[in-house]
């Protein structure tokens, strides 16, 4: 049977840390830095989703490269080292957008902070038609606001988007009891909703994220990128990951 995606917009998170990971060695740190066959596969990922006839959006971190926390713990000012974090997101977007094009497929970079020379600015009834006429749209920048995180931007903007759910692609099979990497008998849960991660104590994205998607209403699916082929299936609906709704 011809593969069918079960929404018909998508907002995918990808983490700065998955374009540092080596991806034959995925547990070895540290995750810093722009791995560029790592990228390339990534893209081909994003690219395989594509074809399924999904549109799609993708919220990039910059752990990678800077975390506005890291640099207010040595001491710098936190919006300053937020704004270097937001810049971060712009690289990462613009190597994920030329990954992409060489693989055939027309994107958008749309930051969230004004940069004409490498981005278009994010505007929201423009990105729509991107997405209609069958571009990827990369957004960069987070918010364009300090004191917040990229997940939280993958939750606003997937609601300004409309998109059916956020696909939040970690380094773990999805969420479980407990932590997966120390504990062997861990059990992944293949469906939760909000209010039973809040009664568990689970974390799925940061709180602000999570919660923006609650009120608002939008499912998250939370899956591993690191197996080939997975971004695709969960646009098609496979039970990978863990899928969180209300
Ligand atoms: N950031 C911000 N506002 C936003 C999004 C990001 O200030 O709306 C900054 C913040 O300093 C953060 C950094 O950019 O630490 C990188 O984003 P994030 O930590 O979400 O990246 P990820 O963990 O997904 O790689």
């Amino acid at each position: 049977p011809l593969e069918r995606p079960r929404w018909s917009r998508v907002l995918l998170k990808l983490s700065g840390e998955a374009f540092a990971a080596d991806l034959e060695h995925p547990e070895e740190g540290p995750h810093v830095g722009l791995n560029y066959r790592t990228i390339h596969t990534i893209a081909s990922e994003i690219v395989s989703a594509y074809r399924v006839g999904v549109e799609i959006a993708v919220v990039v971190g910059a752990g990678n490269i800077v975390r506005g926390e890291r640099a207010a713990e040595a001491g710098m000012e936190r919006a300053a080292a937020d704004y270097m974090g937001m810049l971060g997101t712009v690289i990462n977007s613009m190597a994920l957008q030329d990954a992409l094009e060489k693989q055939g497929v027309p994107t958008r970079v749309m930051s969230a902070i004004a940069m004409a020379e490498v981005a278009e600015p994010f505007i929201r009834r423009r990105a729509i038609r991107h997405l209609e006429k069958g571009r990827v749209v990369v957004l960069a920048a987070g918010t364009g606001n300090p004191f917040f995180t990229t997940d939280t931007a993958a939750a606003l903007r997937a609601n300004e988007i409309r998109a059916g759910a956020v696909l939040k692609a970690t380094n773990v099979d999805g969420i479980y009891d407990r932590d997966p990497h120390k504990f062997q008998d861990a059990v992944r849960y293949e469906q939760l909703s909000f209010d039973e991660c809040i009664a568990k104590n689970l974390r799925v994205m940061d709180q602000t994220a999570f919660t923006f998607c609650k009120e608002y209403d939008i499912p998250i699916v939370v899956f591993n990128i690191a197996r080939p082929g997975n971004i695709r299936r969960v646009v098609c609906g496979e039970k990978i990951g863990t899928l969180v709704g209300n």
